[in-house]
């Protein structure tokens, strides 16, 4: 991975002339899945001029243009990852999170985001929704801003600085009380508290607010579900949501719990992350009100052992109520948006398109996993140019051998990418 890595830092600025004009460049492959429709376009010749797709067609480009033949792969959006961590390096036991929260340095910290940054990029993920620092204060807004000034490669991002959570609710918990701890979060109280917490957060250029919703106290309720107290009161909740609504942003809900999850879809959030127990009237709900779902399924599956061995033995149950939530959720209609919780397993170890596999394996077909990771999340982060292979649209392409929609694994070999109409990888 990281030989890759520094390939991909070394084609970073391919696509721009030595004028700093954009020339046009054909792109061309074997086939190019067209997402809306779920078709393949055969032989496909995609002409990008800047960082903009200009023309989408079959016609042979203009002799002369700059041409990419991709051989015989197929060609899809750039992906998108709804739920990530870029400050966080794998968090599946405690003491992992002690080590980074307590003595990493954030330059450390920093220094490996912008790692991450490239790690999604080099495997296809043209966008991220990063949800929360960990204890790195508003270290996202500026990693997102480096990559807005080219100054570091890494997807197009929306940030959420700290999350909120209310008193007691969040680690660094149970230490000695007479020392100060961090806490991975920003504390808020009270429906004032927390009005206040927002507009402090987006006055430091956040995109979305997130929230726990719930956090520890999670158990097996007697039909199979999982409950847990709430962070948070009713008010204080409304307050979060109505504050951040009014000022144009949007609301993720940590939300594992299925009083955490009824509280957050009653409040009126924008989408639930994780949610590991939705029942099926909380799931109608969701689709009623247009609350996406981000499953984070790889993470899911990466910590539940160790959490277990760890003495938190609901996490051994968990990933059987999730995939019941997750058909739930289907059934009634829910949008889900892809996301991996990538961070809370290490950016070096797990390629994120492995969410791709467990979603199929959990109950859908591979073109509506592939959907959730493009025009869905480009729908929930409000990117009307991203997310399709369109005229007018971002130039993020992505390109890999074999056939996505008979074997969804292939997206874990993703070989060509481009975003902005810059090359950061091709096939070696
Ligand atoms: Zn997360």
């Amino acid at each position: 991975m990281m030989l890759g890595f520094c390939l991909a830092l070394g084609h970073l600025y391919f696509a721009a002339s030595p004028t700093g004009t954009p020339d046009a460049v054909a792109v061309r492959a074997a086939r190019m899945l067209d997402v809306r429709s779920g078709r393949y376009v055969d032989r496909p010749v995609v002409i990008i001029k800047g960082d903009k797709i200009d023309k989408v067609g079959t016609e042979t480009p203009p002799s002369g243009m700059k041409t990419i033949d991709l051989g015989n792969r197929t060609l899809l959006p750039g992906l998108i990852d709804a739920h990530t961590h870029v400050l966080l390096q794998g968090d599946a036991t405690e003491a992992e999170y002690h080590e980074q929260i307590l003595k990493e340095y954030p330059s450390h910290r920093v220094a490996r985001a912008v790692r991450a940054l490239a790690i999604a990029l080099e495997h296809g993920f043209t966008g991220l929704r990063d949800l929360e620092t960990e204890g790195a204060g508003y270290g996202d807004v500026g990693l997102r801003d480096a990559v807005n000034e080219k100054v570091i490669p890494g997807p197009r991002m929306q940030v959420a600085g700290p999350a909120l959570s209310t008193s007691g609710t969040y680690p660094i918990l149970h230490f000695r009380p007479d020392w100060v701890f961090p806490v991975g979060v920003q504390i808020c109280d009270g429906a004032d508290g927390c009005r206040r917490a927002v507009r402090e957060q987006l006055s430091y250029g956040t995109d979305w607010v997130k929230i726990y919703s719930n956090g520890g106290g999670n158990h097996l309720t007697s039909d199979g579900y999982i409950d847990s107290p709430p962070n948070w009161t009713r008010e204080e909740m409304a307050a979060v949501v109505s504050e951040a609504h009014a000022r144009g942003h949007k609301v993720a809900a940590h939300a594992t719990s299925d009083t955490g999850i009824r509280m957050a879809v009653e409040a009126g959030v924008d989408s639930i992350e994780h949610g590991d127990s939705i029942r099926p009237e909380v799931a109608k709900m969701m689709a009623k009100k247009n609350i996406y779902l981000s499953p984070t399924l790889t993470v899911l599956f990466y910590v539940a052992e160790p959490r277990t061995k760890e003495g938190r033995a609901i996490w051994g149950e968990m990933p059987k109520v999730a995939a019941r939530s997750f058909r739930n959720a289907i059934d009634a209609g829910v949008k889900i948006a892809f996301g991996t919780d990538a961070g809370g397993f290490p950016w070096t170890e797990i390629n994120q398109a492995k969410e791709f596999s467990h979603m199929v394996r959990l109950g859908i077909s591979p073109l509506e996993a592939i959907r959730s990771a493009t025009v869905v999340a480009a729908d929930l982060m409000g990117w009307k140019k991203a997310g399709s292979i369109e005229p007018g649209g971002e130039a993020d392409l992505v390109a890999v051998l074999g056939d996505p929609l008979q074997d969804v694994a292939v997206l874990e070999k993703i070989d060509f990418v481009m975003k902005a109409g810059q090359v950061i990888r091709r096939p070696e």
